[in-house]
């Protein structure tokens, strides 16, 4: 690749999970990747910290009482500081930005991306609730601005990867996998008493607190149907589940013909991060290597839908359509919020979505703004239910 000049990249939550291991693998490729923008929220002195290691054009603080602090450490060196959310959907619009790693969390990505977007930035997805709440929208976007959206989730790779060189062939369908969280093969009886302490501690990855706790709900792996729905243009009965507690497949397409592609490796995020960033090329990397003889079975399971009601909560979310799935991901993010606090236990999660995907008011055909209400209003909705 020294022939092709470097990729100019925003990161958009550089000081998270996904963040983080995306700066990893930039510190690894530098002669392939330059980094223009950072962002951050809460955590401003990590933020500082990767401003003066990457020497980006600008960084913006999304916490605006943290501003003077950030511009202050920043004095000397030659790198714009702004503050607030408005100015991270405008410093994506920068000229010598390529493409945009949108890796902030929930809906507090939506309105960013789709300012990447119509700015013709490329797209690298992490941001999973950018196609939860609006997919229809942002993907008609992304086709009316020529833009591409490249998957950052694993599962979403793994398919994207599968489908290198199929461009004419159609998907039968496809099976995402998903370890089973934590939880797996527990009863109702047992996670009615599960605290987040537990929640939290994921089995194969090392993940932000919201999508973890997602993780062990399987909502996490809900979202994912439908943001597979959107990027590869699927209807939901060509979407499949299976549990695969190893997490070395990382999902799988099913051709017309019967024949099934699957993308394997050890579970390391930054191996679908580097694939999205330097597509359409591959990287050489020293990650871990996988080892047939540690893992000598492979499983599959069916996922249990009756203890779990997170998943078949966004199946029916995505056949409705409209703003159901916006719903749905409102509702989810205050009630993982109230459990993280210990305000609600592990069995209300899923029984107040549904709740708020029944109360809130369902619009056929949303246009952006509908996007914005429906999720204010299930977030009220939601919290009055809870009582905070
Ligand atoms: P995280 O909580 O570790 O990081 C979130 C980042 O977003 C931080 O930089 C934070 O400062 C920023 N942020 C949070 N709220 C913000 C706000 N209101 N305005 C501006 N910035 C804000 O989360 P993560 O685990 O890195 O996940 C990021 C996204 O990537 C999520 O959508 C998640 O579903 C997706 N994802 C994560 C993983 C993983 O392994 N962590 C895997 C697949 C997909
Ligand atoms: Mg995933």
């Amino acid at each position: 690749m020294s022939t092709n000049p470097t990729k100019h990249i925003a990161i958009l939550g550089s000081t998270g999970s996904i963040g983080t291991q995306a700066l990893e693998v930039v510190r690894a490729n530098k002669e392939h990747f330059t980094i223009e923008v950072l962002t951050g929220n809460g955590n401003a002195d990590l933020l500082i910290q990767q401003a003066k290691e990457f020497m980006p054009n600008a960084v913006v603080i999304a916490d605006e009482e943290k501003y003077l602090y950030v511009k202050e450490a920043l004095a000397k060196d030659d790198i714009k500081v702004f503050s607030g959310t408005d100015a991270i959907s405008q410093v994506v619009q920068m000229e010598s930005i390529d493409m945009v790693l949108t890796a902030i969390v929930g809906y507090a990505g939506l309105e960013s991306t789709i300012a990447a977007i119509k700015a013709g930035k490329q797209i690298a997805l992490a941001n999973k609730e950018t196609l939860v709440v609006a997919g229809e929208l942002v993907t008609s976007l992304a086709q009316a601005h020529a833009v591409n959206i490249y998957p950052v989730d694993s599962e979403h790779s793994a398919i994207f990867q599968c489908l290198a060189g199929e461009f004419h062939n159609k998907i039968e369908k496809i099976y995402l996998t998903a370890s089973g969280g934590p939880f797996r093969g527990k009863t109702k009886e047992f996670l009615s008493l599960v605290k987040k302490e537990q929640a939290l501690k994921h089995p194969n990855w090392e993940m932000g607190a919201k999508i973890t706790i997602d993780s062990s709900t399987l909502m996490n792996k809900g979202l994912e149907v439908i943001e597979a729905k959107w990027l590869f243009h699927l209807k939901p009965e060509q979407i499949d589940v299976v549990i695969h507690p190893q997490s070395i497949i990382h999902s799988i397409v099913q051709f017309e013909d019967g024949s099934m592609k699957a993308q394997m490796g050890l579970p390391d995020m930054k191996l679908p991060i580097q694939y999205a960033l330097a597509y359409p090329h591959r990287l050489p990397s020293s990650f871990p290597r996988f080892d047939f003889m540690k893992y000598p079975s492979l499983t599959f399971e069916k996922p249990d839908n009756g203890t779990f009601r997170c998943l078949p909560l966004a199946f029916e979310a995505l056949r409705k359509g409209g703003n159901m799935s916006c719903i749905l991901n409102a509702a989810n993010e205050v009630v993982v919020k109230a459990f993280l606090q210990d305000r609600i236990g592990f069995n209300a999660i899923p029984e107040i979505i549904e709740k708020a995907m029944s109360r809130v008011a369902f619009i056929g055909n949303p246009a952006y703004l509908d996007y914005v209400e429906s999720d204010k209003e299930t977030r009220a909705l939601t919290r009055d239910f809870i009582g905070v």
